[in-house]
């Protein structure tokens, strides 16, 4: 899937209306047909919380 989002602003080059939403199953992600920077939008808040958590374990062991 893959649409436009009104209004959004590439956070790299600030350009407006030149943002397109891709999504598949697993994730949601940005990406600026202008300057090709992406940014990735996790499905829900609490998959990126588990991450810095799995990581600090890690490094306490
Ligand atoms: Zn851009």
């Amino acid at each position: 899937m893959k649409r436009f989002i009104a209004g959004a602003i590439c956070s790299a080059c600030q350009s407006i209306d030149r943002i397109v939403l891709y999504e598949n199953k697993q994730q949601r992600w940005h990406q600026c047909i202008l300057c090709g920077h992406t940014e990735t939008m996790p499905n829900s808040d609490q998959s990126t919380e588990k991450h810095p958590s799995e990581q600090i374990k890690i490094i306490q062991l």
